[in-house]
């Protein structure tokens, strides 16, 4: 259907300003700008968000954009990395009229609460999970961010990072074996800002002007990679000595040198799974095709009779320690949805304010 967009509706600027393609923006967007019927409105990408106001980067630059409070009790609140359209009021602040539909977002489950939603970042199309090989290998971790990664719709790119502090090849090569075993399937990158190894291939994924999210827990590297990636426009970097535990980001949304779009945001270290079964099973593809053949579709492969899973342990063709993984994965989701439909139950009872019945329910 083509949109009417009405008599004396200009016609955005044909062809989109450079420096909005370099941000992402496509004919898609280009598309939605039209559809929204918001004459004289502009487009620009949020970099960083704070307490209802945000900057954003459009075709005039760095523009510090307000949250119309009136109206957005029922929108959407602006993301790190979400195309906006705004418009500039009579008092000359700039204002969001709207937030354009997310292509892909990354939610997690609000630290704070098991039952409220956050919207991390949005509109990435490469989620880069790094593993930090001057430490264990820690699977039920990458997994987890692996299966966030899947949750948000992105492709996932592992990257080992820190080659120089594990020299041996062999240990190098074990810790590859092992995350491919774990997320089948997904390109692997070997980097080390300090030789500067693996950088291309990094920036080779997010190349096209595509946005690329980095994620993983504190301490793997990502504002480091992040700052090598970027060149001379680093990032700010926390402090390296004894108790240094925040890295502070001056900016969360950044232009990579020439092509590509880098969010590196300190929420991104702390996450807790949001309704992610399906992702969940994406990345443990394996164990979500054998349940196909349980005797029970709701087969937790725990203690039922004729569970394929349990089968595939026995014979060996599933590592028993990958099942416990997934199985608590599967059972923190479960909680979380249970507590959130629990919640969306009471409000609507119109008993709001009352803190949802504890509940746990294992699997
Ligand atoms: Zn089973």
């Amino acid at each position: 259907m083509t949109p009417n967009l009405g008599a004396g509706w200009p016609a955005p600027v044909q062809p989109a300003p450079p420096a909005l393609l370099r941000l992402g923006w496509d004919e898609g967007w280009h598309r939605l700008w039209q559809q929204a019927g918001l004459p004289g409105s502009l487009p620009a990408r949020v970099m960083r968000t704070h307490r209802g106001r945000c900057v954003a980067l459009g075709s005039v630059g760095e523009t510090e954009l307000v949250s119309d409070s009136q109206r957005s009790q029922a929108a959407v609140a602006p993301a790190t990395g979400d195309w906006v359209l705004y418009s500039t009021d009579t008092d000359g602040s700039a204002v969001i009229d709207t937030v354009l539909d997310r292509r892909t977002s990354i939610v997690r489950r609000d630290p704070a609460s098991r039952v409220v939603k956050q919207t991390l970042a949005a509109n990435l199309d490469v989620a880069a999970v790094l593993h930090g090989l001057d430490r264990e290998l820690n699977l039920a971790q990458v997994e987890r961010f692996c299966v966030l990664a899947a949750d948000s719709g992105a492709e996932i790119l592992l990257v080992m990072s820190k080659a120089d502090l594990l020299q041996a090849r062999p240990e190098r090569e074990s810790v590859r074996r092992s995350l491919e075993e774990s997320v089948p399937g997904v390109g692997i990158v070997e980097t080390s800002s300090v030789m500067g190894k693996g950088l291309d291939q990094v920036r080779q994924a997010a190349a096209g002007n595509k946005t690329m999210v980095l994620l993983g827990p504190s301490g793997v590297g990502k504002s480091t990679l992040a700052n090598a990636l970027l060149g001379a426009q680093a990032l700010a970097v926390g402090a390296q000595g004894a108790g240094a535990t925040h890295t502070t980001v001056t900016r969360e949304l950044v232009l990579l040198p020439e092509d590509g779009v880098l969010i590196d945001s300190p929420g991104l270290r702390a996450i807790g799974l949001w309704e992610a079964d399906a992702a969940l099973d994406e990345v443990f593809g394996d164990i979500a095709a054998l349940g196909a053949d349980c005797r029970f579709r709701d087969c937790t492969h725990r203690s039922e009779p004729d569970c394929a899973v349990v089968a595939a342990v026995h014979e060996g063709a599933v590592d028993f320690e990958r099942l416990v993984r997934y199985q608590r994965l599967w059972s923190e989701i479960a909680e979380q949805s249970e507590a959130h439909a629990e919640r969306v139950r009471m409000q609507s009872r119109g008993r709001r304010g009352r803190k949802p019945r504890r509940r746990v329910r294992r699997r």
